[in-house]
This record gives structure tokens, sequence and C-alpha cells, in this order.
């Protein structure tokens, strides 16, 4: 509650800017670094995580420096989102792209001539075109930042063509600092962001690529992926925002379709809809809340909702890039998100098979086959997902992350040596051609016809496998083949065939220890609907949500773009009484301070006495009219308790750190001393002999406050 002091003593231009124009105390680690080397002039490449918070890195420079800042964005979708976003804030920003009409393109020109625009958001292509290199060589030119970077790599997925002309950009202007961004950049990328953009001098951030928020979970699909999601989703993240990829069209809308049967807002979105309806889907995703995308791929890019809580996936991305990326668009705003995915055996077959069939050349296919192999063996894993993760892109996490379901209940292993021998031979003696369905009807020893007809109720394995449910057998089928014990073959129909690996194991050679095959469903956390214990609490937070829906669709804006969740949190927590109160709260910074604090401030009053209503608990009572600015005194006198209570309340209080001591005492830092001294002379810390010693100056309750500090700091 009481709010550490550590208000830094110089504050540069920088600092100033993100205080009153963001409404943000401090920078993130990293920022301030990258904010300085701009404003000096340099040129900087940064790689941060997404919701690292690569925005402000130009966006502050922008407003310190002279000149307008022209920033390049690939998302033509966004900009409009992203100029809005910054106008809230009270910053003069514009856009140019082909969405403009040209009278407002003239428009947008003639504010950039007048020197009106702290930044001007421009498309590549749009950027390229002589008239508009032309126009900017007319103005003063803060700097060039240049987002998505990696997408000037030919090798990467969203390369784009426009990009790797930006280089002309150092050459037409040799002065102007130039900050380029990404999120996904690993060491070859990098490589290719520097060469191909001329960024030689620039200094290099690397902020690393752990989403600590982010928690990671991939269960076994037995058959019932579906119910599992929506449970998921019902007893997580009900009522809240998220995406579901599926690899299919058909998939996406029969899910879509079903969820929404069940009751929850859901969308569907691939590139099947049409124009319109993708449009449409799109636009209520980001607009409104509590909308779930039900998507293929296609739907993502760019896609910087910060309050995306969970991200899903029914299918098996086909390598670990895909797979962060879009379980990357989860919680841009640094609150704890979820990631949840359900793979199961056809996944794996499917994914083979249209590998093997497809007609690229032989060295993609074998990149391609070695980056799902690497998605194959993150799901299989028994270790930490994160550590995992983080190594495939080059990086390192020294401790198990604790937020990721092996780390949260550790998966038992067994010794699968034996039962995968019968698995194998079984493929081997029925001939190498049939499918799992089959394999594990002839494991089971079941008396279908297709069996006799065989005669493959005369072989060894007929019936050699019943020790294990069918569901296990499928299980063991989909690691075998995970682990590339067994390959698919490409004709369609699922066949499965022995593979070089597979011999030590069939002779006995090597042991296979696997992941268990769990027969209950790892379900997560239970986690409450809001983020809050109390249900005053969530009345007012619905209210603040409410209040932020209504001013969001009076100006026909999102309503991250008034207040992000965390400070409406804050708001909850905080319970600001005062303008000033209220502006102390990361997220408001003048502009929207002036704009919104009043009806924000009306909304907790309303709220003010339903709080303690609730609170049954009278120290947190006590500790709320504290809060107010009220002395214990007078909190005693409004409460009708006696002075002592209200002591010992703030005692229990601090020493749980939930106040600070000088919110309660007003005592110089000899006396406390004087004080201190005394309790700890006194016996079994006893208070009498101090009260004595001090010659009965000081209450009982404020010693007892004192020695209360003094055991919360020391113990
Ligand atoms: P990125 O572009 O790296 O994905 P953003 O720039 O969108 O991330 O920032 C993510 C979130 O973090 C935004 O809500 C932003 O307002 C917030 N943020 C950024 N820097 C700070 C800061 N110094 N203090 C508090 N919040 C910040
Ligand atoms: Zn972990």
């Amino acid at each position: 509650m009481a709010r550490m002091n550590n208000t830094s003593l110089v504050e540069t231009p920088a600092l100033q800017t993100l205080r009153t124009v963001f409404g943000y105390e401090q920078f993130r680690p990293m920022q301030d670094e990258v904010v300085e080397q701009i404003i000096a002039g340099g040129d900087a490449l940064v790689l941060m995580p997404t919701g690292g918070g690569k925005s402000l890195c130009f966006q502050i420079p922008a407003l310190v420096r002279e000149g307008t800042a022209i920033v390049i964005s690939p998302l033509i979708a966004l900009m409009q989102d992203q100029v809005a976003a910054l106008h809230q804030n009270g910053i003069k920003a514009a856009f140019l792209n082909s969405a403009l009409t040209s009278q407002q393109a003239a428009e947008v020109e003639r504010q950039f001539f007048a020197g009106e625009l702290d930044m001007l958001y421009v498309a590549p292509e749009r950027l390229m075109m002589p008239h508009t290199l032309s126009m900017l060589e007319q103005c003063r030119i803060a700097l060039f930042a240049i987002d998505e970077a990696h997408c000037v790599s030919q090798w990467g997925h969203d390369f784009r063509p426009e990009y790797i002309k930006l280089s002309i950009l150092h050459e037409r202007f040799p002065t102007v600092p130039r900050i380029a961004l990404t999120a996904t950049a690993d060491e070859a990328t990098r490589k290719e962001i520097i060469e191909r953009l001329a960024l030689d001098n620039a200094k290099i951030f690397n902020n690393g690529f752990d989403r600590p928020n982010i928690q990671y979970r991939i269960s076994e699909n037995s058959g019932n992926a579906r119910e599992q999601l929506y449970r998921f989703i019902r007893n997580e993240h009900d009522g809240e925002v998220g995406i579901v990829y599926c690899l299919s069209r058909k998939r996406v809308d029969d899910t879509a379709a079903w969820l929404s049967r069940k009751g929850l807002r859901a969308l569907p979105y691939h590139a099947g809809l049409g124009n319109e309806v993708r449009q449409k889907h799109q636009e209520r995703f980001l607009r409104e809340e509590g909308i779930i995308i039900v998507a293929t791929i296609a739907f993502g890019m760019g896609i910087d909702k910060p309050n995306v809580r969970f991200v899903a996936h029914l299918n098996l991305p086909k390598s670990i890039e895909a797979y962060y990326q879009e379980t990357g668009r989860a919680g841009r705003d640094g609150l704890p998100s979820n990631t949840w995915m359900s793979y199961g055996l056809q996944d794996v077959i499917t994914l083979r098979q249209m590998q093997a069939g497809s007609d690229a050349n032989e060295t993609f296919k074998r990149t391609e086959r070695h980056k799902l192999d690497a998605m194959l063996g993150l799901c299989e894993l028994t270790s930490c997902r994160r550590q995992a993760l983080l190594r495939y892109f080059g990086d390192t996490l020294d401790e198990p992350c604790g937020n990721c379901d092996n780390c949260l209940s550790p998966p038992e292993t067994w010794d699968a040596t034996v039962a995968a021998q019968k698995a194998l031979s079984c493929v081997h003696r029925t001939g190498q051609r049939f499918g799992v369905n089959y394999l594990i009807d002839v494991l089971r020893g079941s008396d279908a016809d297709r069996i006799k007809q065989f005669a493959h109720d005369k072989l060894s394995t007929y019936g050699i496998g019943k020790e294990h449910t069918a569901v296990e057998w499928r299980t063991l089928y989909r690691q075998l083949i995970s682990h590339r014990l067994l390959s698919v073959d490409i004709d369609g129909h699922g066949g499965l065939r022995l593979t070089n690996e597979s011999r030590p194991v069939l002779r006995g050679e090597t042991q296979l220890h696997l992941r268990k095959m769990t027969k209950k469903l790892a379900s997560g956390k239970q986690r409450s609907k809001t983020p809050f214990g109390k249900a005053a609490d969530t009345k007012f937070w619905d209210a603040l949500r409410d209040k932020r829906k209504q001013l969001a669709a009076e100006q026909g804006i999102a309503a991250y773009m008034i207040f992000h969740d965390a400070t409406l949190m804050e708001m909850v927590d905080r319970r600001p009484q005062t303008l000033d109160q209220l502006g102390l709260i990361s997220g408001i910074g003048a502009k929207k301070l002036e704009a919104y604090g009043d009806e924000f401030l009306s909304v907790i009053a309303e709220y003010e006495g339903t709080a303690s209503d609730d609170v049954n608990d009278t120290t947190d009572k006590t500790i709320q009219l504290l809060c107010k600015g009220m002395k214990p005194l007078a909190i005693a006198h409004e409460r009708e308790l006696k002075l002592s209570t209200i002591y010992s309340h703030l005692a229990d209080a601090i020493a749980q750190s939930e106040v600070e001591l000088s919110d309660v005492v007003d005592l110089d830092e000899k006396t406390l001393k004087a004080i201190r001294y005394e309790i700890e002379q006194s016996e079994e810390g006893k208070l009498k002999p101090v009260f004595d010693a001090l010659g009965g100056e000081f209450d009982y309750g404020v010693l007892r406050c004192v020695k209360s500090h003094m055991s919360s700091r020391y113990s």
C-alpha cells in the first residue's frame, strides 16, 4: 500500500516524458539505454520480447528530439489503432498508407510540413515512393523507427520485399538516427537485419525472449480435445479474450460454432471466409471485450491487443517458431496469461504426411522435418518447457521456470522398452503397411473380421498387448512416431514403417523412457474469474470496466486505449480519492488524467462504501482509512473503537508490510533510534519497561508499531 519513494533526483527529459505523457514511473530494463542512444543520435537494433515495451523505445525519443519521427510499420491495419492510442496520450501523430483517400493524405502532408506532427507512421511501400522521400527531405526528421524489422529476412515467415529497400534511408538521411525493432530475431535474422538495413554502427540491445507472464501447457488429446478446451476456457478464462488456433478451415468453423452453442462468444477467422467477414471479426476482436477468435494461422500477424489472456492450440503447430509466435500473442500487457495446447496421434501423422508429400525441394523438406521434430520434442518433454523453448532460440534460463505444466506438476516417466518392442514388432509382423488402429486391434487381440482375413490372429504379436488400453497404445504409437522410431506412409493411409532408429530398441539394445500415458487429464490450476478475491472488489472492477467501455464506445476506439487492465486493477487496489492520487497510478499520464480523471473518480466514490461493507476484516477497514490520510486517533473516533485497538490493527499491518511505519507514526530518526534501543534492551521485548524508560512520552500503540516494524525487518 505504501508507495515506495523511488523518484530519481535527476529527471532527464526522457524520464520526464515517460512520467508526464505516458504516466509510467520508471523505464523498464534496457528501455532507458535505448532511448538515450537514439536521443544522442545513434542507431540501435532492439530485440525485445513481445510486450517488452518496444514502442516507448522510439516514442520517447520522438518526443524529445526535434522534428517528426517516421515510424515504418508493415501493418497497415494497425496503424490507425496505434495512432489513436497515441492521441489518447495527447501526442500528435498521423499515418500515411493506402487506406487514406487522397484528401486525407493531403491533410496529413500539410500537418507534416507545418511541423505539427511528433510521429508519422508510414507503410514501407508508401515511404519508398519518390514523392514521400522528397517530402521527408524537406523537413526535420527526428528519427526513423523500423518496426517488425525481421520482415527484411527472406528466410523468415513474414518477409516483405519492400523492407529490403529500406537501406536507402541510410543513404539519403545519413544523419538521422535509426532504430530497428523486433521480437523474433534469432542469430541469423539478426545478422540479416544489420546487413540489409546497413545498421553496422548500431548498438545492439538484446533483452532475450522470455515471456515470464505466460504459462505453457501442452496436453494429450485423447479424443475429447474440444471438451477439454471448453473446460479450460470456462474454468480459467470465462469472459476473457482469447485465440484458438486450428489447422484447417473446417475445424475452425466447427469449433467456433460449437463454442458458440456452448454459450461462449467465439468467432471464426480463416482465409476462406471472404475479406469482409474476416475484417469484421478481427475488428470485433480488437474493439470488443471478451471475444474468442477461432482461427487458422492466417490470423494474428501484428495483433497487438494487449489483454489476450489465453492462446489455445487444438492442433500441433509446425515448428517451435510458429508455436512461440502464436502463443506470444497472449499477455502483451504483462499480466498472467495462459497457453494451452492439445495434440494427439492424428496431428503427428497429418503433419508428417503433409511434409513428406509436399513438392518442395529436399533441402527445404529436411529443414521442415527438423523443425517439426523439435516441436514434437517439446511436446514429449518431461522437463521445464520454458528452458527448452529458450534454448531453442539460443537463450538460457538457469533454473526451471515454475510456470509451465512440467514445472507445476512434474510428469512421470516409465520404462516403455517392452511395450515399444511389442508395438514395433507388431508393425513388422503385419508387413509395415497398417495404420495405428489396426495395429492396436492386433495387439489387443480383437476378433475383427479383417484381422482374420489377413490371418493376423495367428501372429505371435496377436493379443500380447492386453495390459494397456487402446488409448495408451495410441499414446505410445504417437511417441514412437515423434521419436522417429516409426515413419508414416505418405500415400495417405497412415501405414507405419520401421526406421533405422527402431532396430536397437527391437533388439533390446536401447531402453526407452517415455512420458507416462496420462490417465487423468491434467487440468490447470483453478483461477478465479476475476483477479480479486472479494466480491465487492469484483463489482467495483466491473464498474470500472463499464466506464472504460462507455468512454471507448463514445470515441469508437478500443477499450484498452482508454486504460489498460493493469491500470484499472491498480485503481481497485489503491482506491485513489483525488486527481493527484489518481495521477500516481501507472498508465495515467497528464492527458488521460485530464480527460478521464473525474469520470473514474466518481465511479470510485460510488463504490467507496460497498468495499468496506464487504470487508469484514476490521484491520482492512482501519488500513483503508489510514490510506485516506486519517491519523490513528481520527480513525478511532470514526470507527468508535479504542485507540489501542486501532494501533493493534496497524501494528499487524506493519508486520505484514502492508503499510509503512512512517504512514502510522510521525517520529524523527533520532527518536526512533532511542525507542528501538529501549526495545532491544527490554527483556523478551516487553513494552512496559520501554514505556517507563522513555518517561511515558509515547503511547503503547506507537511502541507496538515500532516493535512490529523491527521484527518485520529483522526476521
Ligand atoms: P512491444 O511492442 O514490445 O510488444 P509495447 O510497446 O506494446 O510492447 O508495450 C507493452 C506494454 O507495456 C504496453 O501496455 C506498454 O504501455 C507497457 N509499458 C511499456 N513500457 C513501460 C514502462 N516503462 N512502465 C510501465 N509500462 C510500460
Ligand atoms: Zn518450467
